[in-house]
């Protein structure tokens, strides 16, 4: 995470200030500017102005670096209010991974897998978007990279629940620690998905409890991305935001902006399309990386 930040926003931050360092009008301007161009929203900005103006008032900055240090501990206080661990307690730990199409679900578990077993942990995937082959094949990919078993349906167009069912069912049967569950973005329509998800997480609570279910966000398409999120939001049982696309983001801010909005905990970051491009989320590291 920490050598792709292009949403660091420590050079517009220091770019604030003249030689002679100085707090003025101007400041909070072009720091409220900063904040909005990158995606904290207009509610959370304010917010965070606010707090920043409170820790100036009680002791005073004696230079840029010591302002940019109260607007981090400012960023991580308000990034620490949720709790961010994926929870991966259960055995099998089921993950059903959901989203719009081409936000990085299925870029996102192939990371996920191999993060898991660098960890230490068996993983399955679970092919679950049946309706293109080339799906079923793009997981398939991963799963070799990973290094990883997946669960494949056995027809084109097979019912993702029963794809769902048999991975669970393949992760009791070979004592495997973490299944993951791949999803459609797409169906003709939205409440057609939405009744596909529900139907897919009753037939997976049949066998076991469903431990994370992580929506993925693309960061690049900020707060609109959110907007097309709704449904998800709204229908599916959102546990965690996976955050992805960071690298090619000026909108590090939707991070905060997005935990706030939806009270959901960010749990996980992808900053590439390597399979090491993934990270857990760390409120402090990434208000340090937010200010760098
Ligand atoms: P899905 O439709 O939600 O399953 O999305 P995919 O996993 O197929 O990803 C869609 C595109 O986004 C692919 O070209 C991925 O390589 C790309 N992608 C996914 N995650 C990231 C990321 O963190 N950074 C970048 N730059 N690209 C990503
Ligand atoms: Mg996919």
């Amino acid at each position: 995470m920490a050598d792709k930040k292009s949403w660091g926003l420590g050079s517009k931050l220091r770019g604030m200030f003249s030689r002679t360092f100085v707090l003025s009008d101007d400041t909070w301007d072009d720091l409220e500017a900063t904040l909005l161009a990158a995606d904290f929203g207009p509610d959370v900005t304010d917010q965070l102005i606010d707090s920043v103006r409170a820790s100036v008032a009680k002791v005073p900055p004696i230079d840029e670096e010591d302002f940019v240090r109260l607007l981090r501990e400012v960023l991580e206080e308000r990034l620490s209010r949720f709790d961010t661990t994926l929870n991966l307690k259960d055995r099998p730990a089921v993950v059903l991974v959901v989203g719009v199409n081409g936000v990085g679900k299925t870029t996102t578990i192939g990371k996920l897998a191999k993060f898991i077993t660098t960890a230490g942990r068996s993983v399955v995937l679970g092919a679950a978007d049946t309706f293109r082959a080339a799906a079923v094949d793009q997981l398939g990919t991963w799963a070799e990279r990973a290094g990883v078993q997946m669960v494949r349906p056995q027809q084109e167009g097979q019912d993702p629940s029963s794809v769902a069912y048999q991975t669970v069912e393949f992760a009791v049967a070979n004592d495997i620690d973490v299944a993951i569950v791949d999803t459609a973005g797409r169906l003709q329509t939205k409440s057609g998905l939405m009744d596909e998800l529900s139907k897919i997480r009753r037939v997976i609570e049949k066998q076991s409890p469903i431990a994370e279910v992580l929506l993925v966000l693309d960061a690049t398409t900020g707060q609109n991305g959110l907007v097309q999120a709704e449904a998800f939001l709204e229908h599916a049982g959102v546990t965690g935001l996976v955050l992805t696309k960071l690298d090619g983001s000026a909108k590090g801010g939707f991070v905060l902006a997005v935990q706030e909005r939806t009270g959901i905990p960010v749990k996980l970051v992808g900053s590439g399309e390597g399979i090491g491009d993934l990270s857990g989320f760390s409120p402090v590291a990434f208000a340090a990386a937010l200010v760098e």
